[in-house]
């Protein structure tokens, strides 16, 4: 059992209240937060021993060193590496995956060689082998997953053959939670003559990581995200693979001697870090360790079971509120916790928390093919580490059961003359504003339109909402408007405030709104005159970039209708793209 309390001491930014409430910070699979001995690590090092490394011959260059290469060998014995010189340092565990991509994927696939990955890998564990198809002719093929959201080990043998050179794979899910079984997938691969890459973001700050138990021949995890800085990653090499390996970044630290024409190179896995190192990151990646180290993996593994279940138990009784992934125990770690809920948008949900005080990730978690597999654009994900505690679980729990209550299917009421919403059920926060949630509702627009239309789309990639524009117009006068889509709040009552507030109006009136709108969210003074009715209620987002994208997608997708070149003035009856 973690004293939780005692950890909680060590990470300042815990005392920190957020929007008036304590912080909750339930985000730690994007990053962790750090403890006062990281902290301390990475100003001591500026204090007491900058210096590059490898190269001063003097005594405070060879402190800098020997710290630097003292943090490997830790980093190697955390992860069970047979030996440091199997560690090479790089920014981040994405880093990590390019680095084999290039210096191991280009000199060993050709044309017709296959790469296999999973339905459930981080974009970071995908773009660099669909990188590496592009370049040597290779094909990129996926192992599904099943209704419950494990891998589908099945559909690994059929992929496995001849051809294939490489499996990726994640060991932790960071959507799903689910700890793939790496070790099996690696005997299986290895029998096909396959070499595996474990992507272990998720997985090495969570659990005990055995890197030789896996049978692994790559491993990639980020600092950042067990208790170390940003801007320090690790890639662990089995050391028979360096020999498969060639130089990737070339410059200073990786050589062994240059002329002016050609070079030859230091061993790894210096040969992998050319220039100078985040030295102070890797130094503090070592004290992260010792904490790590110190609490024990085995006691951080369990407290994440511990919370995970609690959570699952609780959550499950939010109303409308649907778990991914599965259930805390030997194939899931309790550490993540992701979902859905019925009415309410990721977007809008992470938002109302955050008016809490409450820290979670909304969005597609870079897994988008993921989010297609589950039919889903986006979801909310409390993801819990060793400073999280059963009351943080609870304060989220019932703030999503307001949330709930807040989302409920409710008639429509006209917001001027309607009766005032009881305290209770509105979220202080004024984004949320009842005009807002109302427009959310009972979207204005959605009619169909009795003819042909011109028709224009527009996306939110960060959260996967869209809206169709279709109009017709009439002597330089909107006919006919309908707004069709999903979204969060945000963008959807932004639509509905567009279709009651454009249809009948002149082209010259929709892009004197549009003007007024963009101004308002840019912080910029309006045209005179300019009455902006029930979108001031869309004013609070100025402040947040990324709601400002979810106001504004109906109005770009507009903007883009009336900038084209066959604008609506020309075309009648007209679909675009
Ligand atoms: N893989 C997984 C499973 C992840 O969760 C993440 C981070 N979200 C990454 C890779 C990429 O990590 P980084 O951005 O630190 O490179």
């Amino acid at each position: 059992m973690l004293d939780v309390e005692r950890i909680r001491a060590d990470f300042p930014i815990l005392s920190r209240s957020m929007n008036g409430h304590p912080l909750v910070y339930l985000d730690s699979a994007a990053t962790s937060q750090k403890p006062r001995a990281v902290i301390d690590a990475l100003v001591r090092y500026y204090e007491t021993i900058n210096a590059n490394v490898h190269r001063g011959v003097y005594r405070l260059a060879e402190e800098a060193t020997r710290e630097y290469e003292a943090a490997r060998t830790k980093v190697a014995a955390f992860v069970g590496a047979p030996s440091p010189m199997g560690v090479v340092f790089v920014r981040n565990a994405t880093e990590g995956i390019n680095l084999v991509a290039r210096a191991w994927g280009d000199r060993n696939l050709r044309e017709g060689d296959e790469i296999i990955v999973t339905a459930m890998e981080h974009h970071s564990n995908l773009v660099p082998w669909h990188l590496l198809a592009r370049r040597t002719g290779a094909r990129v093929r996926a192992v599904g997953i099943t209704e419950d959201g494990r891998l589908d080990l099945a559909g690994l043998d059929v992929l496995l053959n001849e051809r294939t050179r490489l499996v990726a794979v994640s060991h932790v899910s960071n959507v799903l939670g689910t700890i793939n079984p790496v070790a099996e997938i690696a005997r299986r691969a290895h029998a096909a003559g396959a070499a595996v890459l474990v992507d272990g973001a998720q997985s090495v700050p969570h659990m005990p990581v055995d890197v030789a138990a896996l049978g692994a021949d790559f491993l990639a995890f980020s600092g950042h995200k067990m208790l170390g800085p940003t801007g320090v990653g690790v890639l662990v090499v089995r050391p028979d693979r360096y020999e498969e390996m060639d130089p990737f970044l070339g410059g200073g630290e990786m050589i062994r001697e240059v002329t002016l024409t050609s070079s030859t190179y230091a061993d790894p896995p210096w040969r992998f870090e050319a220039g100078t190192p985040n030295i102070a990151g890797v130094i503090a990646l070592g004290a992260a360790v010792d904490y790590l180290r110190a609490v024990g993996m085995d006691a951080v593994a369990d407290h994440d079971r511990t919370l995970g279940a609690v959570a699952r138990r609780r959550l499950s009784e939010v109303h409308g509120l649907r778990l991914l992934g599965p259930s805390p125990g030997p194939d899931a770690t309790g550490g993540i916790a992701t979902f859905t809920m019925g009415g309410a948008h990721p977007h809008d949900i992470a938002q109302a928390l955050d008016g809490r005080g409450i820290a979670v990730r909304a969005g597609h978690h870079c897994c988008q093919p993921l989010m297609a597999r589950l039919g889903l654009a986006a979801t909310t994900r409390a993801s819990f580490y060793l400073y999280n505690t059963a009351s943080e679980v609870e304060a989220l729990a019932s703030a999503l059961d307001e949330v709930a209550r807040t989302y409920a299917p409710r008639p429509a009421v006209p917001v001027a003359s309607g009766p005032a919403p009881a305290a209770a059920e509105v979220p202080d926060d004024d984004l949320f504003r009842e005009v807002v949630l109302d427009h959310y509702m009972h979207p204005s627009g959605r009619e169909a339109l009795p003819g042909p239309a011109v028709e224009w789309h527009g996306r939110n990639p960060l959260c996967g909402d869209e809206v169709t524009l279709r109009l017709t117009t009439e002597e330089g006068r909107i006919s006919g408007l309908q707004v069709v889509g999903h979204g969060c709040s945000i963008s959807v009552a932004s639509g509905s405030m567009l279709a009651e507030r454009l249809k009948g109006r002149t082209l010259e009136e929709a892009r004197r709104l549009l003007r007024g709108v963009k101004a308002m969210f840019h912080g910029d003074p309006l045209p005179d005159d300019l009455d902006m009715g029930d979108l001031t209620a869309l004013q609070g987002v100025r402040d947040l970039p990324v709601r400002v994208k979810c106001a504004l997608l109906a109005w770009t997708t507009l903007e883009e209708a009336l900038d084209a070149p066959s604008s609506p003035e020309d075309h009648h009856g007209h679909s675009h793209p």
